[in-house]
């Protein structure tokens, strides 16, 4: 018989249970009992909920708090010193504070870096380690879980961060190589599978996704280590070991991989149908294959006919008790239930799967292979869906089919080359030297918030909303003028956020109602679904912009959401490439463009924060996804005039691997986030001898301290002494929706006086 899996489950309840819990505890309202009881209550609904599924063994200890990256660093006792005392006592306020920092009488502790993991928008903790470190086994989460679902008479199999992962995703304080830890930290995980293995686990899932990307040779030494200890005859009593891999294929890691002393081994093929052949090959006799067959990182219904093939093809080679079936990764990155999902309409939701019904396919999957008659009726519903899906004209609009045929390379050239265009837009502009502007948004206050909601709700009619949003923008170009910048921004207060605001205008676009995905900790995102081919009705964004350079004679400064920024952050089709749908974007994006130089804006910005995390996991694939990238970002703004300023802006980002295609996209300026790092990821630009225009931040804005004029005039110089004047912009790191006025009103003020300040200088 063909047995389902799972490799985790969303933790953060379908209606956000975990969020609130957190929140209520963080705020002081519920204490350490409470959270633990909404804890509990939420693992055992979503193991019940599995089984119901029809998963015969569900996960145990892919639950967590925060993050499961923080959890293994909690575990192993890598607690850096300044949480230790602390720990000591209060130990949750301790893993509370590694994960967001703690400030209250006498204490003052910064929290852990926070990264995205892999490709996904999940951000985990950064493990800070250093050389010569212990570790120690610390707590028994992975056990207590376990056994937490064994009373409620469900068999799980634990799931474990791996040990070489684990030490290539930390960071080491001292520059040492986090690897050299290895053998310190074995000992701890051999501990922790005895007694897993003693409380009755018979199977444990070790995570070691960092081998789906281009490994050298001492991680991949490292991976023989680790599992010579951990899965060696040598060791003592211990579960039987799944590898789990995914997001990608092994490829040249196969061979590694497969040759471990494990007894299975999960493989991703939704990322990476094709290496089912040569996984099977490899993978020696006796050895489970678990495969991933079910996408855990996007919201469509899996074609079950295709995974079919696959998993027959499989159960050929392995038989039916050495195949398992799975999802792709984790469900972590799906929302939790599509049937209490109200906001969709029928058509729309009949296409799609969420993390209970992925696992429902897994069933429909496992129940053909073993031949049960059951298993048509799931078979064919899923065939007419996919029908459907397939033949409507929601998805399918010939006018972009023949808009995308007709492109060609012009389209994503501008007239000139940059040293033309910089005559005819200075002549345009008569900008100062130096010129000072921001990154779009103004605070988003309270009153903003609230009118948006209570129009939302029909309680503000349109007129009113938009006479309150004409309003707010007034006094924020008053402001603007007030504190002398350069180039104004209109303020964005009309927008809830920068890809939903322009997806709810644009067709091929729907929005669920709750279709949360957690980033960090208790912040969750609702990403758009991408369903059809994107157009764009009307313009979206010139009234508001017009408006506001109505009320100016400075330029002001039209904003947009670039192209792969619009993709990266939504739930994207997949019955087609995602270049090609970033391509449809960015040609709504160029109407968009060319409607407001056609308004009379002279300087346009269009967004592309997200490029670098849009990275494949291995180096092969960036050349063609930077490419196609850069294309997306050139068609969205090589149909305007040379006197016209295109400008982008990327933050989050770290260049040194991108440059080239950076400078490919050709703005006329770029704004990029650097006070943090007092101007270091400058370096990248330097190095390439970047030749357009450059804003490197002066004021961070993730933090609501306001830095004097004296900071940014030494942030400036810093730049100066690298860049020419007239390549320098000033700049903030970002947006300014998440600060209050007061702050930065003063902040602004600073910003134009150091300006000034180095200006007369000049
Ligand atoms: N224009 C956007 C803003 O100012 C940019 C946000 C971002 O880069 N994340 O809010
Ligand atoms: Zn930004």
């Amino acid at each position: 018989m063909t047995t389902v899996t799972n490799l985790g489950f969303p933790r953060i309840g379908a209606k956000r249970e975990l969020k609130r819990a957190l929140e209520r505890h963080w705020s002081g309202e519920d204490d350490t009992a409470t959270l633990q009881a909404a804890a509990a209550a939420l693992r055992a609904r979503h193991w019940k909920l599995q089984v119901a599924a029809g998963v015969d063994v569900p996960p145990s200890n892919d639950f967590s708090l925060y993050d499961q990256v923080l959890d293994t660093a909690f575990l192993f006792d890598a607690i850096p010193h300044r949480y230790r005392t602390l720990a000591e006592h209060e130990p949750l306020a301790a893993y509370f504070a590694m994960a967001r920092g703690l400030q209250r009488e006498g204490i003052d502790l910064h929290a852990l870096e926070m990264t995205k993991w892999f490709d996904t928008n999940y951000h985990y903790l950064v493990p800070e380690l250093q050389a010569g470190q212990a570790f120690a086994l610390r707590g028994d989460k992975p056990l207590a879980e376990f056994r937490e679902a064994k009373s409620l008479g469900i068999h799980t199999r634990p799931v474990l961060l791996g040990p070489v992962s684990f030490l290539l995703l930390a960071k080491t304080t001292d520059g040492s190589a986090a690897l050299e830890l290895l053998d310190a930290l074995l000992p701890s995980y051999v501990q922790l599978l005895a007694q897993l293995a003693e409380a009755g686990a018979d199977w444990v899932q070790l995570d070691e996704p960092l081998l789906v990307q281009d490994l050298d040779d001492a991680a991949r030494a490292a991976f023989e280590r680790a599992y010579a200890v951990l899965g060696g005859a040598a060791a003592q009593v211990r579960p039987k070991i799944l590898l789990a891999t995914y997001f990608g294929a092994l490829d040249d890691n196969l061979e590694l991989a497969a040759s471990l002393p494990v007894e299975g081994l999960h493989v991703d093929l939704v990322r990476a149908p094709e290496q089912l052949d040569a996984v099977l090959k490899a993978l020696p006799a006796g050895r489970v294959l678990s495969a991933g067959l079910v996408n855990g990182r996007n919201i469509w219904r899996t074609h079950l006919d295709n995974a079919l093939i696959l998993a027959r093809y499989a159960q050929t080679d392995r038989g039916a008790d050495l195949l398992w079936l799975a999802p792709s990764c984790s469900l972590l990155h799906s929302p939790v239930d599509l049937s209490l999902e109200k906001k969709l309409d029928d058509e729309l939701r009949s296409w799609l799967a969420f993390s209970r019904q992925k696992l429902e396919e897994l069933r429909v999957l496992a129940d053909a292979l073993d031949g049960r008659p059951s298993a048509e009726a799931g078979l064919a519903a899923n065939r007419d869906a996919l029908d459907a899906r397939r033949r409507s004209p929601r998805v399918h609009n010939p006018a972009v089919a023949a808009r995308l045929a007709a492109l060609t390379g012009a389209d994503a050239q501008r007239h000139s080359g940059y040293a033309q265009r910089r005559v005819a837009q200075h002549a345009a502009l008569q900008l100062p030297l130096l010129p000072t502007t921001t990154i779009g948004s103004f605070p988003q206050t309270l009153e903003v918030r609230e009118a948006r909601a209570k129009h939302k709700s029909g309680k503000l009619s349109l007129a009113d909303y938009e006479a309150f949003l004409e309003q707010q923008t007034a006094h924020c170009v008053r402001e603007q003028e007030a504190l002398g910048l350069d180039v104004l921004v209109h303020g964005e207060f009309e927008r809830n956020d920068m890809v939903e605001y322009f997806g709810e205008q644009l067709e091929g676009f729907a929005f669920t109602g709750n279709g949360w995905v957690q980033s960090y900790g208790s912040r969750c995102v609702k990403p758009p679904v991408i369903f059809g081919d994107v157009s764009r009705p009307q313009p979206m964004t010139v009234r508001w912009s017009r408006y506001a350079q109505s009320l100016t004679r400075k330029p002001m400064k039209g904003m947009l959401t670039g192209p792969v920024t619009v993709l990266q952050w939504s739930f994207v089709r997949d019955d087609q490439e995602r270049d090609l749908t970033c391509r449809q974007i960015a040609l709504a994006l160029r109407d968009e463009v060319n409607d407001l130089e056609a308004a009379g804006i002279g300087v346009i910005q269009v967004d592309e924060p997200a490029i670098r995390e849009g990275l494949p996991l291995r180096r092969a694939q960036w050349r063609s996804y930077l490419d196609w990238a850069v294309e997306a970002f050139r068609i969205s703004t090589s149909g305007v005039r040379d006197a016209t300023q295109v400008h982008t802006h990327m933050c989050y980002s770290e260049f040194n691997d991108i440059i080239h295609s950076v400078a490919a996209m050709d703005a006329d300026v770029i704004s990029i986030e650097t006070s943090r790092s007092r101007m270091e990821l400058l370096d990248a630009f330097v190095r390439f001898n970047y030749p357009n225009e450059i804003g490197p931040g002066v004021y961070d804005i993730h933090s609501p301290r306001v830095p004097d004029k004296a900071e940014m005039v030494d942030l400036l110089r810093k730049a100066l002494a690298v860049l020419k004047p007239e390549q320098l912009w000033v700049n903030p790191d970002c947006g300014l929706k998440t600060r209050g006025w007061p702050e930065t009103r003063a902040a602004l003020q600073a910003l134009v006086a150091a300006a000034a300040e180095l200006r007369a200088e000049q």
